[in-house]
């Protein structure tokens, strides 16, 4: 071994959803990975760890299905056939349902979907992983980046993708600014049982206290119809939330949901998240990139924030691939301004968007409540305004990459 170690094509930190999507995406392609992570596996993969289910829009499933996971993931995940949103629960609906037989998205679990990925990069040859390990000295040098890890292994690559969430230690080095603010709500998580089916729709359910959304969920193996709730409450009543009786919250719960399921039993522990927003000047700096919650963070309101790290993947991805093909060393300035060019404005505006939806379905009061009804009742009557609302929702608007439409690059 010289002084540079074992050499990689890219050296990923972070093996969340997004960083192990990464590798396996750019594995796909021929290229050797790195994955570091300062979890266990075991402690990543424990149930515990992430009790929420996802989204995962038709775009983002389409490259799952690219790079040969989507056969595993399908099994467990569910449909959705439809989403509905409602202004409280007074009359007035909005509801996209594609006409024809093509799901706008697909729920999953976040530990089958993390146990799915470890799995996948752990057998494939081309992806070596470093868990449980840290990072104890790195260098992004003009011509390489290199890394030593406190397990004493020393990584070297022309490339390194921090995919290392939202407190990103990576871009805090970098000195990369960011605009951050936290909401005034905490999401209260939880999979409950409901005695009617769901047909695979998604309720959003605006109250002034926050949204509160009911997403569809395989039935269980005893046949138990099953949703995920994201409950997003005022900070301060969390805690309150949190400790009340099931039986209490259960009520709460079929309270909320105006009892179109019927009545309701928890499934799993509640669990709450404080939520925030965080966005990042940039997306790349000397041989490096950030991917994911390392760049970016919304509120979940509309169950994008995995979806735009997917989107993330996607777009760099292609952007290293057709580079390599130029001849181009990986870590090159025109590959990463590429991807920070393709990648800027689209989080954005949907980080602006999210937070402007955010803001306004929280303002009370019966003139708000009215004006959001007329929004509300416009779009569903207008079939072009809903078609796009219905593409954003599926992650098809915009410059697609290759991968988001189903495709290697
Ligand atoms: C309540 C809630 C509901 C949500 N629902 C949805 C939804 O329905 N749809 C959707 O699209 N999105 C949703 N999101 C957003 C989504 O969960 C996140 O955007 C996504 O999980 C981010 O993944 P990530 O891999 O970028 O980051 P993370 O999951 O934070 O992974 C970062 C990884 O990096 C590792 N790491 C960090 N620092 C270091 C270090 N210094 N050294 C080594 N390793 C390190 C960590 O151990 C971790 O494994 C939701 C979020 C919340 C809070």
């Amino acid at each position: 071994m010289d002084k540079y170690g074992q050499k990689h094509d890219v050296i990923i930190l972070g093996a969340g959803l997004i960083g192990l999507t990464q590798a396996l995406a750019l594995s796909a392609h021929g290229l050797k990975v790195a994955v570091i992570d300062r979890a266990k596996p075991d402690d990543l993969l424990e149930s515990r760890y992430d009790g929420r289910v996802s989204a995962i829009n038709s775009a983002s499933w389409k490259m799952f299905e690219a790079i040969g996971l989507s056969d595993k993931l399908e099994p467990n995940g569910c449909p959705i056939n439809q989403i509905v949103i409602n202004d409280g629960l007074k009359p007035g609906k909005l509801n996209f349902r594609p006409d024809e037989d093509d799901p706008l998205g697909v729920m999953v679990e976040n530990g089958v979907m993390r146990r799915i990925l470890f799995e996948a990069a752990q057998a494939d040859g081309k992806i070596d992983l470093h868990m449980p390990a840290m990072v104890s000295e790195y260098d992004r040098g003009e011509h390489l980046v290199s890394v030593l890890l406190d397990n004493d292994s020393n990584l070297s690559a022309p490339l390194l993708i921090a995919a290392d969430g939202r407190g990103s230690a990576m871009r805090e080095d970098a000195g990369i600014s960011m605009a951050r603010w936290q909401y005034e709500h905490s999401a209260i998580i939880s999979t409950v049982a409901h005695e009617h089916p769901h047909s695979g729709t998604a309720y959003e359910i605006f109250y002034p206290a926050g949204p509160f959304a009911i997403l569809p969920m395989r039935d269980d193996g005893q046949g138990r119809h099953r949703s995920a709730i994201v409950w997003t409450v005022a900070r301060e009543d969390g805690p309150a939330y949190a400790k009340i009786s099931e039986r209490a919250f259960e009520a709460e719960l079929t309270k909320k949901t105006g009892g179109f399921l019927g009545k309701m039993a928890m499934l799993s522990p509640r669990a709450t998240y404080p939520l925030g927003f965080h966005h990042s000047s940039d997306l790349t700096a000397n041989r490096m990139a950030l991917i994911g919650d390392a760049g970016h963070g919304i509120h979940p309101i509309a169950g994008q924030g995995l979806n735009l790290g997917l989107r993330d993947v996607a777009a760099l991805t292609e952007c290293i691939v057709d580079g390599a093909r130029t001849g181009l060393d990986l870590g090159d300035a025109q590959i990463l301004a590429r991807y920070d060019r393709w990648r800027s404005l689209d989080n954005l505006m949907v980080s602006a968007a999210t937070d402007i939806l955010t803001r306004l379905f929280g303002l009370p009061g019966e003139t708000s409540s009215a004006i959001r009804r007329f929004g509300i009742g416009l779009i569903q009557r207008i079939p072009p305004l809903k078609a796009q609302f219905m593409a954003e929702a599926r992650g098809e608007s915009g410059d697609l990459p290759a991968l988001l439409m189903g495709d290697l690059v």
